[in-house]
């Protein structure tokens, strides 16, 4: 286990006694979210981050090259909004430039992960589209899951390739990398997760047996509705090719048409 003498460190105990109530339990939910995805297949090894938002431009992060599966609270790097480790942290992600870039798009959400989620990262590499007429239950979610261009991982260009897709879409395909989602919480933001992975599943299987097939424009603007009948999002998030002409102006004009 990493950081095992920062633990130990008196100024570091005495900052855990002055953690507030909402930071233990951030701490808490993110090495369990660590572990499910550990567990669920969606990192390996040393792969993937997690963040949560704490106030006064102040963010808990996981540590860089730490296992999420076997993460304490007290592991946990903070950071401010350059990307500073705060006096006593351990060191954070390599890719906290990627989750920073979605708390300064979003200052709606509160949580942020970066997981590597195998059929997701699959059909970025095979090219193949993560349908985005095919699932209601990811139209309605997601709007559409854009994929990002190629970033080098744990580098700052992890934010450059996110930062227009994020301001406006929940769940993001990074290309030949993994993914990020976010949200109002740390449980959202895993549940967007699962949700991405589960979807690229089925997309994944339909393609094994034969055509995706999409639903009409009718069906889709009904989702779109929905979609914002829930709060989820706009309706004009949906993707203008699933739409019948004409009812949809997307806001984002860069970054690649297939999703
Ligand atoms: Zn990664």
């Amino acid at each position: 286990m990493t950081n095992i003498g920062y633990a130990q460190h008196p100024e570091i105990r005495l900052n855990q006694v002055r953690m507030n109530t909402s930071e233990t339990q951030l701490r808490r939910e993110i090495c369990d979210i660590g572990r499910r995805m550990h567990t669920a297949g969606l990192v390996a090894g040393t792969d993937g981050n997690i963040s949560a938002r704490l106030g006064n431009n102040r963010f808990l992060i996981t540590p860089s090259g730490s296992c999420l599966g076997l993460m304490e609270p007290r592991d946990l790097a903070v950071i401010n909004s350059k990307g500073e480790a705060l006096p006593g942290s351990s060191k954070p992600s390599s890719e906290r430039w990627m989750h920073l870039c979605a708390y300064e798009r979003r200052p709606d959400i509160q949580a942020a992960i970066h997981a590597h989620p195998p059929t997701t990262i699959a059909l970025t590499l095979a090219g193949v589209a993560f349908d985005p007429c095919a699932l209601p239950e990811v139209i309605i979610a997601f709007g559409r899951v854009p994929v990002t261009a190629y970033a080098t991982p744990a580098t700052e260009e992890g934010a450059v390739v996110i930062r227009e897709w994020i301001s406006r879409y929940d769940a993001l395909a990074l290309d030949r990398h993994g993914s990020l989602t976010v949200g109002k919480t740390l449980y959202d933001a895993l549940f967007k997760l699962e949700k991405l992975e589960h979807g690229a599943h089925v997309i994944f299987m339909a393609h094994q047996l034969g055509r995706v097939k999409s639903l009409p424009p009718e069906e889709i603007s009904k989702l779109a509705s929905l979609r914002e009948h829930f709060g989820l999002g706009r309706a004009d998030d949906i993707s203008p090719q699933c739409l019948p002409p004409g009812t949809v102006s997307p806001r984002i004009t860069r970054g690649p048409d297939s999703y």
